[in-house]
């Protein structure tokens, strides 16, 4: 058996076994790989993965709060992964640990169009919104980034490049991404984010949050006539990278699409 695992603490929410699984089956690699949740707490993650290699694990994804222990404990690390800073996907092969970030791909394939010449808004600056950015600027799109924490957004574009910004005017931007938490617990977006003077017809919306319906922010895009690109498509995008990393087979997207809905 070929093993798979997402690392996370907590994990027992994520999607990806679901995803993942799904894929291999329809990949006719059902009998053979197998992809799980492994809870693992901070102190204990770099000792879990040492192991890893040695039970018959193939690769991993990794989540909350370890992408940065990934990327420090990599034998090997993807230009990607080391220009943003974090990694959420581990490959074990030959010995060695290699570390990729799949997360900034995924965005990319995600949007209905290439971004470059763009002019792009990114709302948050943690985890999420670093390899938001990365891939942004890489296509050659002007990014501005606005963070309710102004400290961590002025670090963010220090390190990555773009612009931090207060007070963005949203209609001026092609692309608006909210890679924040907010609307995860049912926030009000339009209470908590910039958002005021509302979407229009010619943007680009995407919402990193997702759940089992449309976000509010999706469903105001949307009533304005907006295109739109939920959490759950970047989520099937970043994990048809990843499964393609290990297994050399390109992804099932509608399989994986499938599954995340009937989870
Ligand atoms: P994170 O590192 O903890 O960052 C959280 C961000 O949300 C920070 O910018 C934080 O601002 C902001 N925030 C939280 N509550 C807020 C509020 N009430 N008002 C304004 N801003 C608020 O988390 P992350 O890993 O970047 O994840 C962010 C979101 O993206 C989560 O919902 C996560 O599920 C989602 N996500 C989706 C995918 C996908 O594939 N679809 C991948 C990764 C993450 P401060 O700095 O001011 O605290």
């Amino acid at each position: 058996m070929k093993r798979l695992a997402v690392l996370g603490y907590p994990v027992a929410h994520s999607r990806s076994p679901a995803m993942q699984n799904a894929a291999l089956a329809e990949l006719g690699l059902g009998d053979e790989w197998r992809y799980e949740a492994i809870e693992v707490a901070p102190d204990r993650f770099e000792a879990r993965v040492r192991a890893m290699a040695g039970e018959g694990f193939v690769g991993a994804n990794v989540t909350v709060p370890h992408k940065s222990a990934a990327l420090a404990l990599a034998d090997s690390l993807s230009e990607t992964a080391r220009e943003i800073g974090a990694a959420n996907t581990l490959s074990f092969a030959g010995g060695e640990i290699r570390a990729e970030n799949t997360d900034a791909q995924g965005l990319l394939d995600a949007l209905p169009e290439p971004p470059n010449g763009a002019r792009a808004l990114v709302l948050g600056a943690g985890g999420a919104a670093r390899a938001i950015v990365w891939a942004l600027l890489r296509e050659g799109a002007e990014v501005e980034v606005w963070n309710r924490t102004e400290l961590r957004s002025r670090h963010l574009c220090e390190e990555l490049g773009g612009t931090p910004v207060r007070s963005p005017s949203v209609p001026d931007h092609g692309i608006v991404v909210n890679s924040t938490a907010v609307g995860l617990h049912g926030e009000d977006p339009f209470a908590e984010l910039p958002l005021v003077a509302g979407f229009t017809a010619d943007q680009v919306v995407v919402d990193m949050v997702y759940g089992a319906e449309p976000t509010a922010l999706l469903r105001a895009a949307e009533a304005a006539g907006a295109r739109t690109v939920d959490g759950l498509e970047v989520l099937v995008r970043q994990g048809a990278h990843s499964l393609r990393l290990w297994t050399s087979r390109e992804a099932p997207l509608d399989t994986m699409r499938a599954a995340l809905i009937d989870k």
